[in-house]
């Protein structure tokens, strides 16, 4: 059963008060009613998540913040009577009713007021008057009202409804020319013919449908005149970003890669990708990274796979002999991840490179990431075998107590609960420290196996903490994996020397500056963009991708097996809607201040960002796949392709093993 009471408190906090809503009456009352009895059945441990949610009759209970906003800008106050038009789940009535003296609330669906009705009853709110009918002519019996609050937007303010306010009244009302976007407007009474007009902002609401809104076919209804019609704005928003846009010329043009010269500045460049299976992310981050590479001295390429796995592609570019151990890279669940056709030809293009120059000078591909702890546990040990025997034999009994659960390591979490870990964590941290002491000594007989045993030790290390935290929670165990990308990205650049320069590949969760995003604000959780971010400053460079719609590789589940699924287009609500409106295919979009501020400035409130894992559920995605985020702040840079393609795994079957296709064969 969750900790609603907590989940409340948060709200208030993180959705509202973090956000500029200061009005404590509202605070108050949004505290104290309980949101998660106005959901519908099976909906409650959403109730207090960032969004809008559905309910019965194809309508929403309003996010939380949106309530919050309308009710402070109708400025309730003790004593006042209000009108809502759309009481929906009942909930905007609740909390107005916590300040005012009287609600009066109108519905048009029979069904939801009859629910409503229920939970105001058992919680005891008896000051809310609710009727079924069509709110857009207002109750002129109960009339005037102090405040009119719209929960469904019209294609303008109906006379009738500004003729129900007192002078001084305000009225709240989502209007536009669409039915399911609008712009907030607020009209205050301040004498019997004079209104002052001012304008919240963009929203998107569902349409109030009724005589003086709009009619259930969709047209404009003809009895209402044009009265206190949105102003008309010069641009939209996608009109803004098809004039902002650069469009992205063939990857194979090396026209794509001059148009990130401009970034080449930075000492590290995170870039990103929307889902963890489309073609055109793999192609565009290759050809940007060749032109890193190649022009602007960039030499380190990390990624989001695990260390070990990467150290094969890394030795094969580098034209190093291959890892002592035997298991073939990439082979367990997600490999299609890095086992596709984008990836071995980045791979191919890449050691060609590398060959044509000196060894010293080539470029590295390394594994950020913690899951393999097995093969890193037996990389550590192969490693210490060969150049420290003794330390090896200490290792080996420290390691001994993690092993049994290496090969299913989220088992180690349960384990851990029970047992003494803590023996354990000492143990590697303690080899982890012994190594990181002995590292002058090691670097001198062999920097680069130096480099990867660290790595290694460093990921058994962290990863022991993150099966363990993965049993605690979620964000802790986020948290422990991307400080660890962070640390081991940091230690490649040590490596490299002060003018070292890293390229990151990794999801736009991990990469997109979670502080401006769902995840920090209401989760605690960072990641990689943010600390590079909090370390680096202006020389991170967070580069965010992203698309509407076409085909991705993907699973049902974890260890399920690969399938090709479609991208269901975006929500009207998203930032990739608002690029698909644009019209523009492929693009970047430079979002760092100064370059196209107006934009910016309207791209700024947070809207819906999509993000597909290797899980995806198109049945649940509005709930499983988008989240709330400011995207010109979360990244530097948008790279847009309207429709992608599914990658192309590289099928055992289909390749003969062998010298001849390492390492991307059996
Ligand atoms: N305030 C609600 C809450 O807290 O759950 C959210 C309501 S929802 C965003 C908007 C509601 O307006 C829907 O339930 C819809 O049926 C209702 N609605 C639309 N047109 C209406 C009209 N002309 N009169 C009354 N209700 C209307």
């Amino acid at each position: 059963m969750p900790d609603f009471a907590y989940a409340r408190h948060r709200m208030v906090e993180r959705q509202l008060a973090g956000r500029g809503i200061a009005d404590a009456r509202v605070l108050g009352a949004m505290g104290e009613v309980p949101r998660e009895a106005f959901v519908s059945e099976g909906m409650e441990e959403f109730a207090y998540e960032d969004s809008p949610l559905p309910i019965e009759a194809g309508q929403t209970i309003s996010q939380p913040y949106i309530v919050g906003l309308m009710v402070e800008a109708a400025a309730v106050r003790p004593g006042e009577r209000v009108l809502e038009i759309g009481a929906g789940s009942g909930y905007a009535a609740a909390v107005m009713s916590r300040i005012a003296a009287d609600v009066y609330a109108i519905e048009r669906h029979e069904p939801l007021t009859r629910l409503a009705q229920g939970r105001l009853d058992k919680l005891g709110y008896h000051n809310i008057h609710l009727k079924t009918g069509d709110g857009s002519g207002g109750w002129p019996d109960a009339a005037p009202f102090d405040a009119i609050v719209a929960a469904a937007g019209g294609p303008t303010v109906p006379e009738r409804l500004t003729s129900q306010l007192a002078i001084g009244g305000r009225l709240v009302m989502p209007v536009g020319d669409e039915q399911r976007h609008q712009r907030l407007l607020k009209l205050t009474r301040l004498s019997e013919a004079e209104f002052k007009q001012e304008d919240l902002g963009e929203v998107f609401f569902v349409p109030l449908i009724g005589e003086h809104g709009w009619t259930e076919d969709d047209r404009r209804s003809p009895s209402e005149p044009r009265s206190f019609r949105e102003p008309q704005r010069p641009d939209t928003i996608s009109e803004l970003i098809a004039r902002a846009t650069e469009p992205l010329p063939d990857f194979e043009d090396p026209a794509f890669g001059y148009l990130f010269d401009r970034f080449a500045g930075a000492k590290v460049v995170l870039l990103g990708e929307s889902s963890h299976g489309a073609s055109e992310f793999y192609r565009a981050r290759a050809a940007i990274t060749k032109r890193l590479i190649d022009r602007h001295g960039f030499r380190i390429v990390a990624v989001e796979a695990d260390w070990p796995d990467a150290a094969h592609f890394d030795r094969y570019v580098r034209d190093l002999p291959p890892p002592k151990h035997d298991e073939p890279p990439f082979r367990r669940f997600p490999a299609w991840m890095w086992r596709n056709t984008d990836v071995e030809s980045f791979i191919e293009d890449l050691r060609e490179w590398n060959l044509a120059r000196p060894e010293q000078d080539r470029a590295g591909f390394y594994g950020l990431d913690l899951y393999n702890l097995s093969a890193s546990i037996r990389a550590v040990l192969d490693y210490l075998d060969r150049v420290d025997p003794e330390a090896a034999g200490i290792a080996r009994t420290r390691y001994g107590c993690l092993t049994p659960w290496a090969k299913e390591p989220q088992a180690y979490g349960r384990m851990a609960l029970s047992r003494g870990y803590r023996d354990c964590e000492e143990g590697v941290v303690k080899t982890l420290t012994e190594m990181l002491q002995k590292r002058r000594q090691y670097a001198r007989a062999d920097g680069a196996a130096f480099l990867d045993a660290e790595g290694n030790a460093r990921l058994v290390k962290n990863a022991e903490a993150y099966y363990r935290a993965m049993y605690y929670g979620s964000a802790e165990s986020w948290n422990l994996r991307d400080t660890h990308m962070f640390e081991t990205l940091c230690s490649l650049l040590d490596a490299g020397g002060p003018n070292a320069k890293a390229i990151v590949w990794a999801h736009n969760s991990h990469i997109g500056d979670a502080s401006k995003t769902e995840m920090g604000l209401e989760r605690d959780e960072l990641n990689i963009g943010q600390l590079c971010r909090e370390r680096f400053g202006r020389d991170a460079c967070l580069i965010g991708f992203g698309t509407h719609t076409g085909t991705v590789a993907c699973a049902d589940d974890w260890d399920e097996p690969m399938q090709v699924k479609r991208v269901t287009p975006s929500l009207p609500d998203s930032y990739e809607r608002l690029a698909h409106d644009s019209g523009v295919g492929r693009f970047m979009l430079d979002l760092r201040d100064g370059v196209h501020d107006p934009l910016r400035h309207r791209l700024l409130a947070p809207r819906l960002e999509r993000f597909i894992g290797v899980i995806y559920r198109p049945e649940t995605e509005r709930w499983s796949h988008y989240a709330a985020c400011s995207i010109p702040q979360q990244f530097d840079a948008y790279v847009w392709f309207d429709e992608t393609t599914a990658v192309t795994p590289l099928l055992s079957e289909t390749r003969s093993g062998g010298e001849e296709t390492y390492p991307f064969g059996l």
